[in-house]
């Protein structure tokens, strides 16, 4: 039996949509869509992807439909970090670079080019922010193993994706369904020697060694932690807790050390782990979240953590908000995290104690902290060391690298400044060049048209 034409029906809940042509050379029936968030304060765009074919059997589609619609709340699917596996001179399948894939990021890291779905919807858990949960009245499916593996390799053929992200709600055991994880992992990699990019979510109560087995044949791995605090976790998720969560950490972590120390050894996880926290189920605030985040990376060496608003699910539980937390608050996390990881923010520089507690949504908060701290500006380029010049605002890391090897053949002048990229908007009111000097009213103006600006009240 064939399948109609469309999984999924053009998404109409967007403030703006657009059809586009088909990227690289995806073969016709290969329909995706633009849109922008209806939040217009997030100013980039994200890709959906509809497939339409006809080859997939029609119990197969359905069961992929339910399967792939279950998995889109989880956000941890980049494949940024990974390396490319080669198929060439062998005779494997795929590889992550070359042969016309096309990669489609999110800026925040979400990859779209990945098939990614559940081994199943069914589980034994009642976690409460999760449309999957046991008492949940959803529509359920399973896949076998070798279906997962056949649909992998077939959107593969068709150059749908670049690799697999495969999560499972917990059936019988949490060991019977890594079991089943690892199974089609090893399936891909042993029985059909494919190597484009595996993606697999390990359950944190499952056996050490299904977890070991995982890494062998996956290039990330990802348990994910699901609240800022243990005390979340236990009001929300009752069958979870944050030590064996973190113990698989520690465990991958442990893994990819040995196997970094002993080049012959298979690689582990080779990009590496990474998690998701879900933002707004509880009433942590963003200093709690980004406290657990920022040891999650001391602690683990994670690559990533991947911060989810949570989104209102049906028969909710009255320990659950009713509304979503605005997708802007979801937006300033992930500005807070890259701002630890890359630029040498502390926590308590971005959210002090004593203040606030949340991140202030109406600017960024490497804005924010730059208009709190007027002594460490205005900054001069030609002298300020990497440190200070990653602080100012609307200069990114690249910025300051050309920025640096620039000012060792000249003196940095204001032009410049733009020529390398900065965004003069924000940069302009905290720099000193040799031929600038902003006026000493120019960050209080600066606030005044970011901080200040009289905004239209939301009607709903
Ligand atoms: S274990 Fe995972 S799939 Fe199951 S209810 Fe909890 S979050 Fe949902």
């Amino acid at each position: 039996m064939v399948a109609p034409l469309r999984i999924r029906k053009r998404p109409t809940n967007r403030a703006f949509t657009q059809r586009v042509r088909p990227c690289g050379n995806r073969p016709a029936g290969f329909v995706h869509w633009r849109y922008k968030e209806r939040d217009a304060n997030i100013p980039y765009k994200r890709t959906v992807t509809l497939v339409a074919r006809d080859w997939i059997p029609m119990d197969r589609l359905t069961k992929l439909s339910i399967l792939a619609d279950a998995a889109k709340y989880d956000a941890s699917c980049a494949s940024s970090g990974a390396a490319g596996r080669r198929s060439t001179p062998d005779a494997g399948l795929g590889s992550t670079t070359g042969a016309g894939i096309c990669h489609s990021y999110a800026p925040d890291g979400r990859c779209i080019s990945l098939l990614k779905i559940l081994l199943t919807n069914f589980c034994v858990y009642d976690c409460q922010y999760c449309v999957n949960r046991r008492s949940s009245d959803i529509r359920r499916a399973r896949f076998s193993v070798r279906e997962v593996v056949e649909l992998t390799l077939e959107f593969y053929r068709r150059n749908y994706i670049e690799g697999l992200f495969l999560s499972s709600g917990i059936i019988r055991s949490p060991d019977y369904t890594m079991e089943q994880i690892v199974e089609v992992a090893r399936s891909l990699r042993t029985d059909h020697d494919f190597r484009g990019y595996i993606h697999l979510k390990t359950i944190p109560d499952a056996s050490p060694s299904l977890i070991e087995a995982a890494g062998r044949y996956a290039d990330r791995l990802s348990v994910n932690v699901e609240l800022p605090s243990e005390a979340a976790l236990t009001r929300l998720a009752p069958e979870k807790r944050m030590g064996p969560i973190k113990i698989a950490m520690a465990d991958i972590r442990r893994h990819r050390d040995e196997a970094h120390e002993d080049r012959s050894a298979p690689p582990f996880a080779p990009a590496g782990q990474s998690t998701q926290m879900i933002v707004g189920a509880d009433d942590s605030n963003d200093r709690v979240v980004l406290r657990t985040a920022d040891v999650l990376y001391r602690s683990y060496r994670l690559r990533r953590v991947y911060y989810s608003a949570y989104s209102p699910i049906q028969a909710a539980s009255p320990f659950l908000p009713a509304a979503a937390p605005p997708l802007l608050r979801e937006h300033r996390l992930y500005q807070a995290d890259w701002l630890l990881r890359r630029y040498g923010y502390g926590v308590d520089e971005l959210l002090p104690a004593g203040g606030a507690g949340s991140l202030d949504l109406r600017i960024d908060p490497k804005l924010a902290w730059a208009l709190a701290h007027p002594e460490t500006f205005p900054v001069d380029v030609n002298a300020a060391p990497r440190e200070l010049l990653l602080r100012i605002p609307g200069v990114g890391t690249r910025n300051v690298k050309r920025l640096l090897t620039l000012r060792q053949r000249q003196k940095i002048r204001y032009l410049d400044l733009r020529t390398l990229g900065c965004d003069l908007t924000r940069t302009a009111a905290f720099v000193v060049t040799v031929d600038y000097r902003p006026a000493e009213t120019a960050a209080l103006a600066l606030r005044a048209s970011t901080v200040l600006a009289p905004r239209q009240a939301t009607l709903w």
